[in-house]
């Protein structure tokens, strides 16, 4: 049973290391869509929290009001959340988004001195920051080794064949560490985003005949 496993999971990491390295070749330069400053990393828990069912373009033109109102984690802090959800309305899910950004940014002044914190536990104490966010921070802003399992990541896993079945970000994030080495983990990540938003299509039938994993990936469910 564990022989059937080790040959399972050595297929994934041969099939992991081919697509990392024919998306890097594709996507040199993939990097996060959300637009903020690398030492001003509060903007970035921002933006993934407003992110959230909304498109990455249209959350860096809302934040360019918010930050002429509240441009600091203290004025923030301080702002309304009605104030707040004034702003962020244009995102959707205002009053949670707003409610969630207040809390957090009031948590980064009290505890962490206005300092975004670098490690997953501490990061998932603020408010409104889940694992995805985390590793987002984790991988754009600190380096360190990160897997964000969005709808990307998840939707071309599956068919990819690099997890089985699996929807959970989660569980996703937990068997792309099996096969991912750590390194590797966020750019691909990134690099899963830009080919799911132009090749690897939800909204449409896939491009696979223009793909360039066609010939590596097992196109589950295509
Ligand atoms: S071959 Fe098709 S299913 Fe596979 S990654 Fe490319 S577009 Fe997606």
């Amino acid at each position: 049973m564990s022989g059937k496993k080790d040959t399972g999971l050595k297929k994934k990491k041969e099939l992991a290391k081919k697509v990392i390295a024919l998306l890097k070749e594709e996507y040199p330069n993939s990097d996060c869509t959300l637009e903020y400053d690398r030492d001003q990393a509060w903007k970035l828990l921002v933006s993934v929290r407003l992110a959230a069912q909304c498109t990455d373009a249209r959350v860096n033109v809302v934040v360019e009001k918010l930050y002429q109102c509240f441009p600091d984690v203290n004025a923030l802090a301080e702002a309304p959340v009605e104030e707040i959800e004034k702003l962020v309305h244009p995102c959707g899910l205002g009053n949670s988004k707003a409610r969630d950004i207040s809390a957090c940014m009031k948590m980064l002044r009290d505890v962490y001195k206005g300092i975004v914190p670098d490690t997953m536990e501490e990061l998932l104490k603020l408010p409104g920051v889940g694992r995805k966010s985390a590793n987002l921070v984790l991988g754009d802003v600190f380096g360190k080794p990160a897997i964000v399992t969005d709808t990307h990541c998840i939707r071309l896993s599956n068919r990819i064949g690099l997890v089985e079945g699996i929807k959970e970000p989660g569980k996703v994030e937990k068997e792309l560490w099996k096969i991912i080495p750590p390194e590797e983990g966020n750019e691909l990540c990134h690099r899963l985003v830009d080919h799911g938003r132009a090749v690897c299509t939800a909204r449409t039938k896939p491009y696979c005949d223009k793909c360039c994993l066609k010939d590596v990936c097992a196109k589950v469910g295509v």
